[in-house]
C-alpha cells in the first residue's frame, strides 16, 4: 500500500531533501548503491568480477532538466567506459543508461537522448563491451524502443528492457525476440496507472512468465532479471526444458539484493550479471528499492524515528 505513495515521494524535490539529509540514509544507501564516485564502482566491479558475476554499470542519474546536465551525464558514461576498458573485462561488464538523464524528457528530447547516448554506445563497443538501455516509466517506452531500434542497426548487441507489469509488454517482447536482441526482462519498477499496468502483483508475476516464455523460445539472449525465488526457477526451468544452454541466457539482480543468491547461480554455472549503481544522484534510485520491499522500509523508518 505504501510503494505507490514512496514512488510518489521518489519524484519529490522537498521529500528528496528531507530523505537525503538525514544522517541514517546513508547506511542504508550504501547497501543498494557501490559509492558516489568512479573509483568506488570500480572497487565494486573488481570484488565482484573476481567471484564470477558479471556486471552493468549505472551512473545513476535520470529525469534531466536542461542540456547541460544530459551533457553531464555523457560525459560520466564516457569516463565510465574509459575505465571499464582500464579493466579489461570486455562484455563481462557492460553498462545500463536511462535515456532520461540523456535529455529524453527535454523539448525535442528523443533526438537529444539519441545524440547523447550515441556517443556512450560507439566508445561502448570500441572497447569491447555494449550498453542496455534500462526502461522508465510508461510514457517513454515508444521513445525508448525507437531509439533502441535506431542504436541496433549499427550497434546489434545494444540492450532492451520490457516490463512485465504493463499490458503491451507481451507484444514487446514478440517483437524483441529475433536472433541478436538482448532483452531484460523485469516486473516494473515505476508507478503506473490501471489504464497502462496490472495493479496487482500476482498478475505481474502471472505477466512475468508469459513474456519469460516468449523471450526463451525466441532467437534472442534473454536477460532475467529478478529476485524472485520463484521466477528464477522457472527460468532455469524453461532453459532447460526449450534447451538453451546455461551461456545462452543471464539472470540479474541489483547490487545488494540476495548476494548469496548470486553466488548460487554463479555456483551452478549460470551466467549472473550484478546491477551496480553509483553516483551522487541516488534518491530517485534508492527510493524504487524502498517502494519494492515494505522491510527494507520499515527499517529505514525505524531508523528515521531513532528506534533502529
Ligand atoms: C538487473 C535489474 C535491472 C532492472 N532494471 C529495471 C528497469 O530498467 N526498469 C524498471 O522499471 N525496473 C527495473 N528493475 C527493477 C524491477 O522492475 C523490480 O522492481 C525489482 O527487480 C523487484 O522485483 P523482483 O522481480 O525482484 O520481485 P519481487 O516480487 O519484488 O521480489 C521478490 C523477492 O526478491 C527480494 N527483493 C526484491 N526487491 C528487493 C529489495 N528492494 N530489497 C531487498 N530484497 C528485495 C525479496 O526477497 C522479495 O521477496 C531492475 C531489476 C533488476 C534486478
Amino acid at each position: 500500500m505504501l510503494g505507490p505513495v514512496l514512488l510518489a515521494a521518489s519524484r519529490s524535490a522537498a521529500i528528496r531533501r528531507i530523505v537525503s539529509g538525514a544522517p541514517v540514509t546513508r547506511p542504508m544507501v550504501d547497501r543498494f548503491v557501490a559509492g558516489e564516485r568512479l573509483a568506488e564502482s570500480m572497487a565494486a566491479v573488481r570484488g565482484l568480477t573476481s567471484h564470477g558475476l558479471e556486471v552493468t554499470l549505472d551512473h545513476l542519474g535520470e529525469d534531466v532538466t536542461d542540456r547541460s546536465e544530459a551533457l553531464r551525464s555523457r560525459d560520466a558514461y564516457l569516463a565510465l567506459t574509459e575505465a571499464l576498458a582500464g579493466e579489461g573485462l570486455g562484455a563481462r561488464a557492460e553498462m545500463s543508461v536511462k535515456l532520461s538523464a540523456f535529455g529524453q524528457a527535454l523539448p525535442g528530447g528523443h533526438d537529444v537522448a539519441l545524440a547523447h547516448v550515441t556517443p556512450v554506445v560507439e566508445a561502448a563497443a570500441a572497447a569491447g563491451t555494449t550498453v542496455t538501455l534500462d526502461m522508465e516509466d510508461h510514457t517513454t517506452v515508444d521513445s525508448t524502443l525507437a531509439i533502441l531500434g535506431e542504436l541496433r542497426t549499427r550497434f546489434p548487441q545494444t540492450g532492451a528492457v520490457v516490463q512485465s507489469y504493463l499490458f503491451r509488454t507481451e507484444d514487446d517482447c514478440r517483437a524483441l525476440a529475433g536472433e541478436g536482441s538482448r532483452v531484460r526482462l523485469v516486473k516494473g519498477a515505476y508507478n503506473e496507472p490501471a489504464s497502462v499496468a496490472h495493479q496487482d502483483k500476482r498478475e505481474v508475476d502471472r505477466a512475468f512468465v508469459r513474456c519469460l516464455k516468449i523471450l526463451m523460445s525466441g532467437d534472442g539472449y534473454p536477460m532475467v532479471g529478478s529476485h524472485d525465488p520463484r521466477m528464477v526457477a522457472i527460468a532455469q526451468d524453461l532453459g532447460h526444458r526449450l534447451g538453451r544452454k546455461k551461456d545462452e541466457y543471464e539472470f540479474q539482480m541489483l547490487y545488494g539484493i540476495r548476494p548469496a543468491e548470486q553466488e548460487r547461480l554463479v555456483a551452478e554455472g549460470h551466467r549472473m550479471r550484478v546491477y551496480v549503481p553509483y553516483g551522487t544522484d541516488w534518491y530517485g534510485y534508492f527510493m524504487r528499492r524502498l517502494a519494492e520491499r515494505p522491510a527494507n522500509l520499515a527499517f529505514f523508518l525505524r531508523s528515521l524515528a531513532g528506534r533502529g
